[in-house]
């Protein structure tokens, strides 16, 4: 699993390791490059993610993502899984089984299925639940 911000044609690089849909977010390669990224250069503007622990973790284990982990959900990861699932409807650890089962590629084409308005074939960010232009 690659840890650089360089290939960004591996799909790995384009799901966090908590089961995040990286590339789904409009700031993704505008100011962070996904959560794998070590490049401490200056298009990284959002440099939370290098304090994350469960990106540490992940990254401690040797794992890619935290559904090739036996401890999932582990409490690490509780509070993060409950407010996506409140705020936006995403169940993270579904995310994370989703990806060991299919294979990123396959779960990221998913994604961009689901994120994609059936209206007007635009994708939306994950962040806001539906097409923002064809609501409600
Ligand atoms: S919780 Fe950590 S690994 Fe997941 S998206 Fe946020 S910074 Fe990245
Ligand atoms: S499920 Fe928890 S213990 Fe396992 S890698 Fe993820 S954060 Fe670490
Ligand atoms: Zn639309």
């Amino acid at each position: 699993m690659p840890t650089s911000n360089a290939p960004f044609s591996d799909p790995n690089c384009e799901i966090a390791m908590c089961g995040v849909y990286c590339s789904g977010c409009p700031v993704y390669r505008v100011r962070c490059y996904g959560c794998r990224s070590q490049d401490h250069g200056s298009l990284q503007k959002r440099t939370s993610k290098w304090n994350c622990k469960k990106r540490a973790c992940v990254l401690e284990k040797g794992l890619s993502h935290c559904g090739e982990c036996s401890k999932l959900s582990c409490a690490l990861r509780r509070p993060l899984e409950k407010r996506y699932l409140q705020q936006y409807h995403i169940d993270l650890a579904e995310n994370c089984r989703q990806v060991k089962i299919q294979g990123s590629k396959l779960w990221l084409e998913s994604q961009k299925k689901r994120y994609t308005c059936p209206k007007c074939r635009q994708a939306f960010s994950p962040y806001d639940l539906r097409c923002q232009k064809c609501l409600p």
